[in-house]
This record gives structure tokens, C-alpha cells and sequence, in this order.
């Protein structure tokens, strides 16, 4: 980790949204400097709100498909821009595409010029609807290249493919994050992803939304523990040859994370079935030996104890009452 009295300047883009807006929070306690460049598209002036009494905090409103100017000079790229909720990334799957594509491009141009470190937060999508369980980062996947997910799972495949010949050319010090299904305070509530949609269902009273038959799986790391392995991954002495798995390995299926919730937050709606959108992933896992090996970073925040936490927040958040903990 970067020490408090060697001050580093870091942009965040993407700062503004669920995972950006923990980031940079982090790195202002951790005394650097932070531009938090983001087009808010899927980000809030609510989530970087309080960050902005930090004399340390930039924010700066800018599309990452636009090429990037900035007025002082930053040792730091973090690239989190990018909608990461299918329907959210699905509302405009050009834009989403060139994000990913031409954002990242002019992310990793700017820290090439800058001669800034790079890290890209790319996705376990990557490995689309997986063969092989739990992934490895040397599972190449099983993506459609022409399906509706293809905008965003493919943008960050091409993504990752800019990343990797800058690196190469040694035109720029990178680094890829795989990040697996994340959650925690300041998701949206319409945000549309699973634990986002469910905990806000039960505290308005409503049917939680299960697709399909709920069998599929995902495995759930809370937002502190993914904030701690990008800042790791940063840091680490050395660059990694490849791409690193962050997630936690704990996996469940959708019917059994629509029952946590149901027990957190009682509800007479009960769960109604909804179709399985096209190329729905039946399963998800991360192998995270890379990470532990090279960065010794593991996640610490079981879903047991991240899911209360985010369904208080929520509750907070829309103004419900959650009942008490049953002990
Ligand atoms: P999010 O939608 O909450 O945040 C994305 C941020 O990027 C938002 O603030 C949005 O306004 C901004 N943005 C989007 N397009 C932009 C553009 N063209 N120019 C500038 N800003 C733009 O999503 P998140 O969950 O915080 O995800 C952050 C990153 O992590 C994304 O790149 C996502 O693909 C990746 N990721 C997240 C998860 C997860 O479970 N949260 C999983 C895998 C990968
Ligand atoms: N899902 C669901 N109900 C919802 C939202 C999502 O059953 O209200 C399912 C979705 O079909 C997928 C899983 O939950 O199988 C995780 O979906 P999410 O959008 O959170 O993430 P991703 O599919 O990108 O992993």
C-alpha cells in the first residue's frame, strides 16, 4: 500500500458508481489525491456526495468515449466506467460496447502520456456461461459474441485485449481485475442486478423476482473486500503475467440468496418466477488461488454477515424499517 506521506494523484473513472465511489473513498483515507472522472450515467451525485468535503476530491463530469484532457498529472488509473447491471448495460448496447472499448482506449492513451500505473476492473463475465468450475483465470470462456449480454461481455474482452498489448508493448504498467458478482451500499435500487433488486422488493412488500428456476449460481463478494483486492492489485510490486480473479468463492444459488433475504426482511409477496434472460451464466465461481498467491488477498466478508449490512443500508436508504435481528 502507498503510504500516507508519499501523496499519489489517482483517477478513478467510474467514480461515481457502486464500486467507484468505495474506491475512492478509500484511497482519500489513505491520503491520496483523487479525480473522480465519471458521465453519471449510471453513477449518483448521492454516492461521492460526502467525499466531496475532502480538499483532496476532484470530480470532473466527462464521458470516457470522449478523448481525455486532464490539468495536472496522475500516477494512478483506475477504469471502472462502464454500466455493469445487464439492463443497465443493455439500454444502450453501442455505448455500452464503446465504452469499453474506446473509453478504455483513451484511459490507457492517458496513462501511457502520464506514465501512470493502470488497472482495468474487467468481469468474470469474460468467461461467459462457464465449462469449467470454479474458473481459472486461464479458462479462455464460452461468450456469444451476437447475444444481448455480447455489449458488455465482449467490450470487456476487447478491453482486456487493449490492455494486454499496451502492456506488452510496454507502453503502460497494467493490470486486470476479473471482479465476480459484488454488492453492498450504494447499489441503485433500480439498478436491476439480484441482490440490489431483491432486498429492495422485500422492503416495499413486494414478490422478489426470481429468473428462471432459481437454480442458477453466483458467487457474492461484499464491496470492502473487492475495494481492498483492486487497491492490492494496484500496489503489487510486481505486475502479474495475466489477469486476477477477484471475488469470493462462496457460492449460491438464486433460490437460496431469495431465501436469505426472505429471512432478513420478512414478506408475505413471496418469490415469483420471471423468464431467464437470454445467456444467463447457469453458474459462477471464483478460483482465486492467483490472488491469495500473489497479492495475499482473500476475501473476509461472508455473505452471512455483508447481506444484513446492505439490507440496513437499503432500509436507511428508501426510509423502511428492517425488523430485528433474530438471535
Ligand atoms: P456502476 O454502474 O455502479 O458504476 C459504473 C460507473 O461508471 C457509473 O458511475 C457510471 O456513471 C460510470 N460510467 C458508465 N459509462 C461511462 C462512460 N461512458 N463515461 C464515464 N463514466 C461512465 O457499476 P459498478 O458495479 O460500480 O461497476 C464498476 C466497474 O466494475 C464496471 O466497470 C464493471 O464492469 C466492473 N464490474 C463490477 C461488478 C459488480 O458486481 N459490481 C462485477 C464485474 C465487473
Ligand atoms: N436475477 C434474478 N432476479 C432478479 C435479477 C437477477 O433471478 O431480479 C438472476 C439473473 O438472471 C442471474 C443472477 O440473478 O442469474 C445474477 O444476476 P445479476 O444481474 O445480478 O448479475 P449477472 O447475471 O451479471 O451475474
Amino acid at each position: 500500500m502507498l503510504r500516507r506521506t508519499a501523496q499519489t494523484t489517482i483517477l478513478v473513472a467510474g467514480g461515481a458508481g457502486f464500486v467507484g465511489s468505495h474506491l475512492c473513498e478509500a484511497l482519500l483515507r489513505q491520503g491520496h489525491r483523487v479525480l473522480c472522472l465519471d458521465s453519471f450515467l449510471t453513477g449518483s451525485m448521492e454516492n461521492v456526495q460526502a467525499l466531496c468535503t475532502f480538499r483532496d476530491f476532484r470530480l470532473i463530469r466527462q464521458d470516457v468515449v470522449e478523448p481525455i484532457r486532464l490539468s495536472e498529472t496522475v500516477e494512478r488509473v483506475y477504469n471502472l466506467a462502464s454500466p455493469a447491471s445487464p439492463p443497465q448495460y443493455q439500454a444502450d448496447p453501442v455505448h455500452t460496447m464503446m465504452t469499453n472499448v474506446v473509453g478504455t482506449g483513451n484511459l490507457l492513451a492517458l496513462a501511457e502520456a502520464h506514465g501512470a500505473r493502470f488497472l482495468q476492473a474487467s468481469t468474470s463475465e469474460v468467461y461467459g456461461d462457464p465449462e469449467i468450475h470454479p474458473q481459472p483465470e486461464d479458462y479462455r470462456g464460452n461468450v456469444s459474441c451476437t447475444g444481448s449480454r455480447a455489449c458488455y461481455d465482449e467490450g470487456k474482452r476487447a478491453a482486456e485485449t487493449l490492455c494486454f498489448d499496451y502492456s506488452r508493448r510496454e507502453r503502460a504498467d497494467v493490470r486486470v481485475a476479473r471482479i465476480f458478482n459484488t454488492y453492498g451500499p450504494h447499489m441503485r435500487p433500480d439498478d436491476g442486478r439480484i441482490v440490489s433488486n431483491l432486498l429492495v422488493q422485500a422492503l416495499r412488500g413486494e414478490p422478489l423476482t426470481v429468473y428462471g428456476t432459481g437454480e442458477q449460481t453466483r458467487s457474492f463478494c461484499y464491496v470492502s473486500d473487492l475495494v481492498a483486492g483492486l487497491m492490492a492489485l494496484m500496489e503489487a510490486e510486481e505486475t502479474p503475467d495475466g489477469a486476477v480473479n477477484l471475488g469470493n468463492p462462496g457460492e449460491f444459488t438464486i433460490a437460496e440468496l431469495a431465501a436469505l433475504v426472505q429471512s432478513l426482511v420478512p414478506t408475505a409477496a413471496g418469490v415469483v418466477h420471471r423468464p431467464l434472460p437470454e445467456d444467463d451464466p447457469r453458474r459462477r465461481r471464483p478460483d482465486i488461488g492467483r490472488a491469495k498467491r500473489l497479492l495475499g488477498w482473500e476475501p473476509q466478508v461472508p455473505l452471512s454477515e455483508g447481506l444484513p449490512e446492505t439490507a440496513a443500508w437499503f432500509a436507511r436508504h428508501l426510509g423502511r424499517s428492517l425488523p430485528p435481528p433474530v438471535r
